[in-house]
């Protein structure tokens, strides 16, 4: 069970949250992470070494869309951005800054209009779209707020859902959704269907199942938008746990209180990186107006 009480990641060692590897594949060890978090450096060239190595890289990404023959939305204006592995980060920015664009990219939902993503080591952009998929949907966890679930299923079936296509048998599939289940504090609640839970435990079932394949990066959009305070704040000590096991998470959220259970915040404005922020306040890049051009992070 994860401590409904530690709404503050510090210290990490109070955690009890454990993830268990898959049971058929251990592609990825999970280990606890550093206590100097990588993804914070403050040195330029370090930072555009850096580039290539995470589990995500954005390298000068730029987003268009075509609104009509004469309008054009930058969405996206040059961002660079690595996600080492096990790091922490939240997005936050006003609407219309791009970022539920730049979660997109990351997640394969959609193509840069130039630059590059690279997720785990692989490429998106040169991929076709069924090789896109089958990236999503062995390294990336997506947690909506809207939660998707299957309604006729029940939780344990509905975190065991993406183990199917990995030719997982249904008694491991369920063992492992069980656990995963216990891992969010739902031990008691697997056999029931989503109509029989709240919003928060919704959410932790959606955790869970985001977790099912052992993805090398968690997605969340706004994981806290649909539930009160109070669920939310046991929501984020869940995912915190998550991290604290070793998996890497985007987060985009509106609420800063949501975005300081982050390593670091990620300020997007117009398209562009317009600060990169610790959680502690440190300013990481000092440089407001263009963060963009030599790989921001
Ligand atoms: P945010 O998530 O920060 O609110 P978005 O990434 O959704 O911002 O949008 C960034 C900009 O791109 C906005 O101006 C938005 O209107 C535009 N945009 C997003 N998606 C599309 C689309 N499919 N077609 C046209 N414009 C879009």
């Amino acid at each position: 069970m994860v401590s409904v009480s530690r709404l503050r990641r510090h210290p990490r060692q109070t955690t009890t949250f454990r993830q268990s590897p898959p049971t058929t594949h251990s592609r990825r060890t999970i280990h606890a992470r550093p206590a100097v978090n990588p993804g914070i450096v403050t040195d330029g060239a370090q930072i555009a070494g850096e580039t290539g190595d995470g589990v995500v890289a954005l390298t000068d990404v730029e987003k268009r869309y075509q609104r009509t023959a004469d309008i054009t939305v930058e969405a996206l204006r040059g961002v660079s951005l690595s996600l080492p592995e096990g790091s922490y980060t939240a997005v936050m920015g006003p609407s219309g800054s791009g970022k539920s664009t730049l979660l997109n990219l990351v997640g394969g939902l959609d193509t840069p209009t130039a630059g590059s993503v690279a997720i785990a080591g692989t490429e998106l952009s040169g991929l076709s779209e069924p090789e896109r998929a089958r990236v999503r949907g062995e390294e990336i966890g997506f947690i909506f707020q809207t939660f998707n679930l299957m309604p006729r299923l029940t939780a344990a079936e509905n975190v065991a859902f993406p183990l199917v296509f990995r030719g997982v048998d249904r008694t491991e599939r369920m063992e492992r959704a069980r656990e995963l289940l216990a891992d969010v504090g739902l031990a008691d609640r697997t056999d029931h269907r989503p109509n029989e839970l709240s919003g928060g435990q919704r959410q932790r079932v959606a955790i869970a199942r985001a977790l099912a394949g052992d993805p090398a990066l968690v997605l969340a959009d706004e994981p806290t938008g649909n539930v009160d305070t109070e669920t939310g704040d046991r929501v984020m000590s869940v995912l915190d746990g998550v991290n604290d096991a070793g998996n890497t998470i985007l987060l985009v959220t509106h609420e800063r209180r949501i975005a300081e259970h982050a390593d670091r915040i990620v300020h997007l404005r117009d398209g562009r990186i317009q600060e990169i922020e610790t959680v502690d306040g440190v300013n990481d890049t000092g440089d407001t107006d263009d963060t963009d051009d030599t790989g921001a992070v």
